[in-house]
């Protein structure tokens, strides 16, 4: 193992002399992760600068979503159920966290199908599901919306944030962002459902590298080597590196329950914007699973905590030493912004491997 490393990074050495400084972003929460963890960063030659994008599905939820939820569980007759980490995630005045710690109905599940079983022996009680993240969640959450339907529950309903990688990506890539980012290691999860034919724009129309690459040292180092020669050769592509796992046509019943449960809307992504048809909404005849409708949640605009840079972080302009706050008044233990709460947030990752920098 040792000796593919070394051997890769030599490799890697000889690909980029002479390219000049080479800017590459993983798109993946989980790939920042593994080169925070792997050292990769301190490895690589100096002109090769690895830069995180916006892959972490709850840095990129809105803080007004977070409200709406926060919200939400006011009303006893609510439980929610929610994936772990979106808990800590601060709204403007409270987090779910805060809230179930004073009483609110809060659950943490590991599948949908919790908040399905609890609907099922509760008719009384109305079981709300946050639905989060990117492609790679949106099958489950199909998959329960269509279970509930199929078995004609009426007290299960979603709070769906659910986002999709490609339109932000071009987002990035047609706002000519500060970042200058030259090539992609794209996210390997995303692509085992989607396959790598909807990231074919960025060769096609951007004319940049770009390669679905695995979770291991030895799987980003390869990838990045991939993406050396591509940008030597002038041959930009999407490679699959991941290959094992991702085809190119991803995952046709998983994209099939997608679309028969959803449809494209704009989106919102926290610290960024709104993007065109980078979010999925309920399909009309599954609308009555809907909790926004139900409750009528508003979605409104909302400043991001002062001097906080998670959206700047989050489209690759910044690294989270620049932010002030990080390491002082940001840590894991007492967020102030997304990128530090999540798992697979940007500056979390930096906090946890690259701390020597503060
Ligand atoms: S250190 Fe904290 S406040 Fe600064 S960008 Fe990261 S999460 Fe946001």
């Amino acid at each position: 193992m040792q000796n593919n490393i070394s051997s890769l990074i030599n490799k890697i050495n000889m690909e980029s002399k002479g390219l000049g400084q080479i800017n590459i972003m993983e798109v993946c929460g989980t790939h920042t992760m593994a080169i925070g963890k792997n050292g990769l960063r301190q490895i690589l030659p100096e002109n090769i600068n690895l830069i995180s994008g916006p892959g972490c599905p709850v840095c990129v939820t809105s803080i007004s979503d977070i409200n709406n939820i926060i919200e939400l569980s006011d009303n006893p007759s609510n439980y929610i159920f929610s994936f772990g980490d979106m808990l800590k995630v601060p709204g403007s005045k409270s987090s779910l966290y805060e809230k179930r710690s004073q009483g609110a109905n809060i659950k943490i599940c590991y599948t949908p199908i919790d908040a399905l079983d609890f609907a099922k022996n509760n008719p009384g009680k109305n079981a709300v599901f946050i639905a989060i993240g990117f492609e790679t969640t949106a099958p489950l959450t199909a998959s329960l919306v269509k279970k509930a339907s199929e078995n004609n529950i009426k007290n299960l309903f979603i709070y769906n944030t659910h986002k999709l990688v490609p339109p932000a990506l071009e987002f990035l890539l047609s706002s000519g962002k500060k970042s200058n980012i030259d090539a992609f290691l794209c996210p390997g999860h995303v692509c085992a459902i989607t396959g790598s034919t909807p990231f074919n724009f960025i060769n096609e129309k951007y004319h940049k590298p770009a390669v679905i690459s695995g979770f291991s040292a030895e799987d980003i180092l390869k990838s990045i080597l991939m993406i050396l020669k591509q940008i030597k050769n002038s041959c930009p592509s999407v490679e699959i590196q991941y290959d094992w796992v991702v085809k190119e046509n991803g995952n046709p019943i998983a994209v099939k329950y997608i679309n028969d449960v959803f449809d494209y809307c704009d989106s919102f992504w926290r610290g960024i914007g709104k993007i065109k048809k980078s979010g999925l909404k309920l399909k009309p005849e599954f609308e009555n699973f809907d909790i926004k409708s139900k409750f009528k949640t508003p979605e409104s605009q909302i400043d991001e905590p002062e001097f906080c840079s998670c959206g700047k972080i989050l489209q690759g302009e910044k690294k989270p030493f620049e932010c002030r706050l990080f390491g002082k008044s940001c840590t894991p233990d007492k967020p102030v912004g997304p990128c530090m709460v999540s798992s697979e947030g940007t500056c979390a990752a930096y906090f946890k491997y690259e701390k020597y920098k503060i």
